[in-house]
C-alpha cells in the first residue's frame, strides 16, 4: 500500500483511534495502548510497539502511519532558548520554540504556516497565510520538542504564540489541545496552555462556550480604534470596543485573568497617555498586562522604546493597580523572539537550496 493511502494516526483523538481500529477489524480496546505509544512514548514505528500482537502490528503498518514534522535545523540561543525549523509532509516550514525557565519551561507552537492577520510590526504577517496546520501537525510539534529536549516526562507549559493566529484555525487548534490534554497521552492540562489571539470575535465567542479552555491572552497593542486599525488590521472588522466587551463577558475560572499583550512601539503607542487610556479600557476586566517592547527587524517600520520609556509605561499601570510584566525578549540572537518567526517554503527544492533560501532578515 502506498504512503498516501494510509491513514495518519497523528491526526486522531483517542475516540477516533478506537473507531479506526474497529473499522480495521481490530479490537477497539487497543486504542489506549496505541495512543500511549504515540503520544506518551513518542513511538511512531508500529513494529516496535511490543505489547501489541504481531498481527495487529502488521495490520497497523499496512493501513496506517504516524507522521511527524522533520527537523530541518535547530538554533540554540545563548539564553537557552532553542528554535526548531520543522518541515511538514508537503514541504512547508514552520518554527517552534523552546523557552526554558520563564519560570517554567515553555513550548511555543505554531498554528498556521504564515499568518493572515498582517499586524504592522510582525514578520510572520509578511508571509501572508500559506495554510492552516492540522491538529496532528500542532501536536506533532510537541512530540518533536519533547523528544529532542528529553522532556517527555517533564512538566512544560505551552503557548500558542508561534506562527499563525490560533482562532483563525479554530477546529484544528482545539482538537490539538484535546489530544494534548488526554490523560493517556502527554496529559498537558489546559491550565498550562495559553492561547494568544488578536481577537477573531466569532471564534472568541465560541471559545467561551468550550467545556474546558486554555488561558487566554489578547494581543491588544493599542488603545483607540484608529490606532488599532493601523497596527492590528483585523480591528477594522472586529473593533476594540467589541473585543473588550467579549473579554468582559468571557467566563473565567476563579482567580484566573486574561493577559493583555501590548507591544510597545516608540512614539506610536508608548506615551503615559496611552498607558492611562489602557487602564481605563481594562476597567472591570480581570486583567493583567504583558508589555512587549518591540523586537526590531529589518523591514519593520517601528522602533523599540528605551527601557526608561518602557518602565514609565509600566509604572502608570502599576500605579493604577494593574498587574504588569515586561516580557523579556528570549532568543533574539537566533530570531526566535516574538514576531520574528518567518519561513520560506521548501517545496520541491534540494536540501542545500532550501537552507540557502530561508529568509534571513
Ligand atoms: N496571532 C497570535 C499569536 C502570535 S503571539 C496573536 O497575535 O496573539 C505573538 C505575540 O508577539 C503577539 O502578541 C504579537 O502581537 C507579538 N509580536 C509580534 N511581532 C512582534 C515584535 N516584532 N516584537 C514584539 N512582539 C511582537
Amino acid at each position: 500500500m502506498s504512503m498516501s493511502s494510509r491513514t495518519d494516526l497523528a491526526e486522531v483523538d483517542l475516540l477516533e483511534l478506537g473507531d479506526l481500529l474497529a473499522g480495521a477489524g481490530a479490537p477497539r480496546f487497543h486504542a489506549r495502548q496505541l495512543f500511549q505509544w504515540i503520544h506518551r512514548r513518542g513511538m511512531t514505528d508500529f513494529a516496535a510497539m511490543t505489547d501489541l500482537g504481531r498481527d495487529l502490528r502488521r495490520k497497523l503498518a499496512d493501513g496506517f502511519l504516524v507522521s511527524t514534522p522533520a527537523i530541518v535545523r535547530r538554533d540554540q540561543s545563548i539564553d537557552g532558548t532553542a528554535k526548531f525549523l520543522l518541515e511538514l509532509g508537503d514541504g512547508n516550514l514552520i518554527e517552534s520554540v523552546y523557552i526554558p525557565d520563564t519560570p517554567s519551561n515553555t513550548f511555543c507552537l505554531s498554528t498556521q504556516v504564515g499568518c493572515a492577520m498582517k499586524c504592522a510590526f510582525c514578520l510572520t504577517g509578511r508571509m501572508g497565510i500559506v495554510r492552516n496546520l492540522t491538529a496532528g501537525e500542532i501536536v506533532g510539534q510537541v512530540r518533536v520538542l519533547a523528544r529532542e529536549l528529553g522532556m517527555r516526562d517533564k512538566r512544560f507549559n505551552i503557548v500558542l504564540m508561534g506562527m499563525g493566529e490560533p482562532l483563525h484555525n479554530y477546529d484544528a487548534t482545539m482538537k490539538a489541545l484535546r489530544i494534548l490534554a488526554d490523560e493517556q497521552g502527554l496529559a498537558v492540562s489546559p491550565r498550562r496552555i495559553t492561547l494568544s489571539t488578536v481577537g477573531v470575535l466569532p471564534a472568541l465567542q465560541r471559545l467561551a462556550t468550550e467545556p474546558w479552555m486554555p488561558n487566554l491572552a489578547i494581543s491588544l497593542h493599542a488603545t483607540t480604534e484608529d490606532q488599532r486599525d493601523m497596527l492590528v488590521p483585523v480591528n477594522r472588522k472586529y473593533g476594540l470596543k467589541d473585543l473588550l466587551d467579549a473579554c468582559r463577558r468571557f467566563p473565567l475560572k476563579r482567580r484566573n485573568r486574561i493577559t493583555f499583550e501590548y507591544v510597545l512601539l516608540k512614539d506610536v503607542n508608548d506615551t503615559p497617555e496611552d498607558a492611562r487610556r489602557l487602564v481605563r479600557l481594562l476597567h472591570g476586566i480581570k486583567a493583567k498586562v504583558n508589555l512587549l517592547p518591540l523586537n526590531e527587524a529589518a523591514g519593520i517600520p517601528f522602533e523599540r522604546p528605551s527601557d526608561a520609556r518602557v518602565n514609565r509605561f509600566a509604572q502608570v499601570l502599576a500605579d493604577h493597580h494593574l498587574t504588569v510584566s515586561v516580557r523579556k525578549s528570549r532568543g533574539r540572537d537566533i530570531r526566535a523572539a516574538c514576531g520574528q518567526l518567518i519561513t520560506a517554503s521548501t517545496r520541491a527544492k534540494a536540501p542545500g537550496q532550501r537552507l540557502a533560501e530561508l529568509i534571513h532578515v
